[in-house]
């Protein structure tokens, strides 16, 4: 297993839909792998094959025990329904340190195909449904800046982030954020997917 880099904000392969998985190959099982390792590591909820340089359709989502028994790595994944609405901070490892409230359906269902071939559906409440439905997001090309409707949060925030992702990439700061305390870190990686 490896970790992956991660592409951010500004990579074309993060604004542009990601492709069909046609075959579960040991390449599609080997980049399963590899992006659950590295979401653990960059301490996210979850991960879409885009995120690390993949245009294609998996994501990765691990909510904890609370939400979900195992991760669950979907293929071709597509929401079947969504309803309610949940507003609250959101978060993106390809968008470093930039939290603000998005606005997202509550409940949703998606159906999906495992890495064994089978088709499976999930039930998604809360940050659960707000992490499935952000993960494929990403494999269409959107953001969730693109849910942010302050315009001055986006004014604000954005140069920030920008120029602490150049700083990521010459080195001068790491990959993973060093959170002064554990609780903090617990708190903000809640929804950072
Ligand atoms: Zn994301």
């Amino acid at each position: 297993m490896a970790i992956l880099d991660l592409k951010y904000y500004g990579a074309s392969v993060l604004t542009r839909p990601a492709k069909p998985v046609k075959r579960i190959d040991r390449e599609l099982l080997k980049l399963a792998q590899d992006m659950l390792e590295s979401m653990y590591h960059y301490h996210g909820v979850g991960l879409a094959a885009p995120q690390v340089g993949v245009s294609k359709r998996m994501i990765i989502v691990d909510c904890g025990e609370e939400y979900q028994e195992e991760p669950y790595i979907l293929i071709n994944p597509e929401v079947v329904s969504a309803e309610g609405k949940q507003f609250g901070p959101e978060g993106c490892l390809s968008l470093p340190e930039f939290f603000t409230d998005v606005e997202r359906p509550d409940k949703v269902v998606v159906e999906a195909m495992s890495l064994e071939g089978k088709t499976i559906r999930i039930n998604g409440q809360g940050l659960l449904a707000r992490a499935l439905l952000h993960e494929i997001d990403h494999l269409n090309g959107v953001l969730f800046t693109e849910l942010v409707s302050d315009e001055e949060v986006l004014a604000n925030e954005i140069p920030v982030m920008k120029d602490r992702i150049r700083k990521i990439l010459s080195g001068e700061l790491p990959a993973v954020p060093e959170y002064e305390e554990d609780i903090e870190l617990e708190d903000r990686v809640a929804v950072e997917a």
